[in-house]
């Protein structure tokens, strides 16, 4: 759960994949975390069996579906901001629009999401869209309808996802949904329900698909991915009763990974996110032997303080995440490390966030994604827990992180000057027309002069320069990868 694309990012969808016979229209946003976008994909394609073609025109839909973020208060914010704009919409200009609420929120708020939004028709959790289609029957007739059951075994494994906001290059496939941790600050695993990993056969598939489509580079996705296990369905805490040919058949994580690498040798493949506590040697081999699996992990830490890893229920202790940290230096010289952290839990004291900024010094992360504590009801810390950080202090020792993180950016980024990295080409630089913009193997973007260079290319460059997120450079010829 822990990288977000979160609340800076807003998903609109795009027009592709429609059918021509279909005729309303669905208007759907994401909010948050990958997995939220991936589940939006599969939501459309619901729709899509269902008489329903995408808009990016909020005014002309017939459903507005806004899938939802608890993650922090801030996130929920967002969606009632949104709600009041869906509201005025519906009032001025487009009074036969139904709207929905997905995700995360829904599934926390469930009924009271109708109590509360009078402009929300339909509350449908995270195991629920496949009910959409009698959902919306009902809301049709004239009711609200509400499904927030959470699964045991749901995956969408059977559903091909309609691919929104796509460039065509990259994509999310999910691998597991659900968090088994309990994280004391998290509300994921009351929102998402227990973890389970989808069929490796239907993951093989939709890579297939996506290579066929000339796909280049897929996200392998899941609250935890390394501790994905399939044995044939079901809960991964059932693992231990399961039958003995279950158990000698299981695929774990890392033959996930090497059948996704050994099958399609010229994709790229990504995967988040990993829990430090989950993540074993055999994962970092096969990371370290195919060169088409990305050299960057997103290995949240969220505190350097032992006492405060300990309140979190993070199940490893600092030392424990030094000797992974040594590890995967050790067997993937050049990998990427990046973080997620959180600045001012309960009870966190001045030494405790130093113990955070020794930690990052350590390190020396390549990115962050950083953030104040922020108190989610009905999670342990919530119940347990005194949010007795004051405002100011959290707010100061979050700075000072995103400070520290900065100088370590621009450390990681400097150590790339003079190399030659491969460049997958994503799209135009923001900043000019003339430059094509794409990431690395670590997950760093790089710009360089677009030449006669096409996107959906892997292109070597010459790091040339740099600032503290962004590598610039020349392209010097096609990668091996095309
Ligand atoms: S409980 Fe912990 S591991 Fe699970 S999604 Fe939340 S933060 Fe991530």
């Amino acid at each position: 759960m822990e990288k977000t694309i979160e609340e800076s990012k807003q998903g609109e969808s795009l027009v592709l994949e429609n059918k021509a016979q279909n005729s309303k229209k669905l208007f759907i946003e994401s909010y948050g975390c990958a997995m939220n976008f991936s589940d939006s994909e599969v939501v459309a394609s619901i729709l899509s069996e269902n008489n329903y073609n995408t808009t990016t025109i909020l005014e002309e839909a017939d459903l507005v579906l806004i899938n939802t973020c608890s993650i922090r208060d801030k996130a929920e914010q967002t969606i009632r901001k949104r709600l009041e704009k869906y509201n005025a919409v519906k009032r001025d200009l487009n009074p036969k629009m139904k709207v929905g609420v997905l995700g995360c929120m829904a599934e926390r708020l469930k009924t009271q999401f109708l109590e509360e939004e009078k402009i929300v028709d339909l509350v449908v959790g995270p195991d629920a869209y496949k009910d959409l289609p009698n959902l919306l029957q009902e809301v049709e007739s004239g009711n609200d309808a509400i499904n927030v059951i959470l699964s045991k075994d749901e995956t969408y494994g059977d559903i091909s996802p309609v691919r929104l906001n796509t460039n065509g290059i990259s994509a999310f496939v999910s691998i597991t949904r659900g968090c088994d941790n309990m994280c004391t600050f998290c509300v994921v695993p009351f929102t998402r329900g227990r973890e389970r990993s989808r069929e490796p056969e239907s993951i093989m598939a939709e890579i297939q698909k996506l290579w066929n489509t000339g796909y280049k580079e897929i996200t392998l996705l899941g609250q935890n991915v390394d501790s994905y296990l399939w044995y044939g369905g079901g809960l991964k805490k059932d693992f231990g009763n399961a039958s003995e040919f279950a158990q000698a058949t299981a695929v774990d994580f890392a033959q996930l990974l090497e059948n996704v690498a050994v099958t399609f040798p010229k994709m790229r493949i990504r995967f988040s996110t990993s829990n430090p506590q989950d993540m074993h040697e055999p994962v970092l081999h096969i990371i370290a032997r195919y060169h088409n699996i990305c050299k960057h992990i997103h290995l949240p830490v969220q505190s350097g303080s032992d006492r405060i890893l300990k309140a979190m229920n993070r199940l490893h202790t600092r030392e424990e995440y030094f000797n992974l940290i040594n590890r995967i230096r050790a067997i993937i010289p050049n990998c990427t490390i990046t973080q997620d952290m959180i600045a001012g839990f309960p009870t966190e004291t001045e030494q405790d966030h130093q113990d955070t900024m020794s930690l990052m010094s350590h390190v020396k992360y390549s990115f962050g994604y950083m953030y104040s504590y922020s108190e989610r009801p009905g999670t342990m810390a919530g119940r347990k827990l005194d949010d007795d950080v004051p405002e100011p202090t959290k707010a100061r020792r979050l700075q000072e992180i995103v400070d520290l993180q900065r100088e370590h950016s621009a450390f990681r980024t400097q150590e790339f000057l003079g190399q030659t990295v491969e460049v997958l080409i994503e799209k135009e630089s923001k900043r000019s027309a003339d430059e094509w913009a794409g990431k690395n193997s670590q997950s760093i973007m790089v710009v360089f002069p677009k030449e006669n260079y096409k996107a959906g290319e892997f292109v070597n460059v010459t790091i040339t320069d740099c600032t503290s997120g962004t590598l610039k450079g020349v392209a010097v010829g096609y990668s091996e990868m095309n």
